[in-house]
């Protein structure tokens, strides 16, 4: 397997960012664009709230990707003091969650299903403000135009 492609632009001090960076490093397979490319990016990494100690991660595609890196990568953010949690698209059935603990090994994390709704939105509703972002899949979190979006470099 090729390496993963993490897309990440802002330009802000982003000390989660710092801990992905270390991690993708360490891991030595994958790297990190600031072109948006979409043919080639295969996370997003999105900076948002500065002061928020909560890292989400999108489970499909961005953690099935390659399990053993993010499991490392969840170590590293506890091990300073961050929250990493799992954001889906899914719903909140009970096979969704016991498969994404199982393939974490990790009954621990906490999982938000937003059963298709936006992601930062729906954190927000559930008063969660997120640090920053992983997702293979940024239309997901929020919709086009967004400061978020163009904070982090992606113009529609
Ligand atoms: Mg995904």
């Amino acid at each position: 397997m090729s390496g993963l492609v993490f897309y990440y632009y802002n330009r802000l001090p982003c000390a989660a960012f710092n801990v992905l960076e270390a991690a993708i490093k360490l891991n030595g397979e994958h790297s990190i664009i600031t072109e948006f490319d979409e043919f080639r990016i295969d996370a997003y990494v999105l900076a948002d709230s500065t002061t928020s100690r909560i890292v989400a991660i999108d489970f499909d595609n961005t953690i099935t990707a390659d399990v053993d890196f993010y499991l490392d990568l969840i170590d590293a953010y506890r091990n300073r003091d961050w929250e990493p949690v799992v954001c889906t698209l899914r719903d909140n059935d009970d096979e969704n969650l016991i498969e994404i603990h199982d393939k974490l090994h990790d009954a621990g994390i906490r999982v938000y299903t937003t059963d298709g709704k936006k992601k930062r939105a729906f954190m927000l509703h559930e008063g969660i403000s997120v640090g920053m972002w992983i997702d293979d899949y940024f239309p997901g979190i929020t919709q086009f135009g967004t400061p978020l979006l163009l904070r982090n470099g992606i113009e529609y």
